[in-house]
């Protein structure tokens, strides 16, 4: 098989924010495959074809990118951020697992990127300097109560957190949920961001508390972040504070 299949990270949004490997590998492919929104961030290649989809369906992406790289394609499947987090690579190695054997056998490569998570904490301060961690609050591909338990870990347990997919249309009531479960774990004074279209022209981070974090503030495009009992605010210049947690921590 003479195929290849780069399952590359966009970054956040701005061209600038993306790996130069991950440039190399877009425009070195013969096809592009992603969900449309995030294939109209890439520059078009003349001979190129790509093939853009809805944004569910991630199984049957997958197929279709492996399926093209086994008939010989130097295929990119797109994700943004890094496709490693919440994203399309896991699909990848899934249908691998379970898919046709031949498909073992390709080149697969996959091309990391900035996760929404480090660009929101970057335009903060350093808001993840001690343990953290990740949580997608869409209950699509899992149960909530299990979304409601790892929540409920993680807070106890001090981490910072950082959710991603606080909510979308078809999915209004989780971050409520998600804010009402941590306000009975946490003091009201814990420090939140909304972090919206980080790197975008429209970017818009708003620093606040627990007490006061109003869901209706987030949108698909939103990363919150949940500081710990260490994570700490300094006033900077026109009123933005930063947001920063300490390289140590108490016991
Ligand atoms: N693979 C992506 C995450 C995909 S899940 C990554 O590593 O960033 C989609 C979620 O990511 C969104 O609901 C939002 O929570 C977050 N996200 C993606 N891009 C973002 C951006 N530019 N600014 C803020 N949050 C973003």
């Amino acid at each position: 098989m003479t195929g290849k299949l780069w399952i590359v990270g966009l970054g956040p949004g701005a061209a600038d924010l993306q790996a130069p490997r991950a440039t190399a590998a877009l425009a070195a492919a013969t096809d592009l495959v992603g969900y449309g929104t995030y294939l109209d961030r890439v520059p078009p290649h003349a001979g190129q074809a790509r093939h853009p989809s809805d944004n569910r369906e991630e199984l049957a992406r997958a197929h279709h990118a492996l399926s093209l790289a086994a008939a010989g394609r130097c295929t990119a499947l797109v994700s943004s951020g890094d496709a490693g987090v919440f994203a399309m690579a896991s699909a990848v190695w899934e249908a691998v697992e379970n898919g046709d054997a031949q498909w073992r056998r390709l080149d697969i490569e996959v091309v990391p990127g900035i996760s929404a998570m480090f660009a929101a904490a970057a335009r903060i301060g350093a808001p993840l300097g001690h343990d953290f961690c990740a949580i997608s609050l869409s209950d699509n591909l899992k149960p909530w109560d299990l979304v409601a338990k790892r929540l409920n870990a993680a807070a106890s347990a001090g981490f910072v957190v950082a959710l991603y997919n606080p909510l979308s249309r078809a999915r209004p009531w989780q971050l409520g949920a998600a804010f009402v479960l941590l306000r009975s774990l946490l003091p009201g004074s814990t420090h939140v961001a909304f972090a919206t279209a980080v790197s975008c022209p429209d970017e818009r981070i708003d620093i606040t508390t627990l007490e006061q974090a109003d869901p209706a503030r987030a949108d698909m495009r939103t990363l919150v972040l949940i500081g710990s009992m260490a994570t700490r605010r300094i006033e900077g210049p026109d009123s933005s504070p930063w947001l920063y947690s300490p390289r140590w921590c108490a016991a």
